[in-house]
């Protein structure tokens, strides 16, 4: 069986929007510019210019609510995990911490499941070896306030799939983007909640 195509679709929009209590400020959906999809070879900040690679996840960092208004998430929000499993590391990237989850979920071929959670700033007790529920909160949004780059606080999510015997304790955003075993999938398709893209 292939279990790629039976995986269920992740609560964490729900989770997100209940510990940041996005739902008492009337969250109605995510809003996605071009730049911040799966694949997108162009940046959503600054010039819009071109990426070093093509996105390897999902950004996000606007919402709109109910009476149509829009907001950005802010370097206090949460961040939930999008399935139960365990982080096997942490590492940094240029706006903050990413954490590395190991989900116990095969494909046909052998390879498993992760996701990585970027441009963090991880839980107190967030640590390598952590088991989690699904929805459990892992990190805060870093705070891209300070840094050179002017780019909005936002969270990245990344979903891959590794052969079980890659060295995943060395992962990092190269490996991630330029080795032939890494399969990359759009977050978008396992995440629940409404979403609008707009130009
Ligand atoms: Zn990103």
């Amino acid at each position: 069986m292939n279990q790629r195509l039976v995986l269920r679709k992740s609560r964490f929009s729900d989770f997100l929007t209940r510990y940041n209590d996005l739902h008492k400020s009337g969250f109605e959906e995510w809003i996605f510019y071009p730049g911040m999809l799966f694949q997108d070879p162009c940046k959503w900040w600054g010039d819009g210019g071109v990426r070093r690679r093509p996105h390897e996840g999902l950004d996000f960092c606007f919402y709109r609510d109910k009476a149509g208004q829009y907001h950005s998430l802010d370097k206090k929000t949460m961040i939930p995990v999008m399935y139960a499993g365990k982080i096997v590391h942490i590492g940094d990237d240029f706006l903050g911490k990413s954490v590395y989850v190991a989900h116990d979920m095969c494909d046909n071929k052998g390879n498993k499941l992760y996701t990585i959670y970027g441009h963090t700033n991880p839980c107190h007790g967030i640590d390598i070896g952590k088991i989690l529920n699904e929805g459990d909160p892992i990190a805060a949004i870093a705070d891209t306030g300070k840094k050179r780059v002017k780019i909005p606080s936002h969270v990245h999510i990344s979903m891959v799939w590794l052969p079980e015997s890659f060295p995943y304790e060395r992962l990092d955003w190269e490996k991630i983007s330029d080795c032939r075993s890494v399969t990359l999938c759009n977050p978008l398709e396992f995440i629940d909640g409404k979403h609008k893209v707009e130009q």
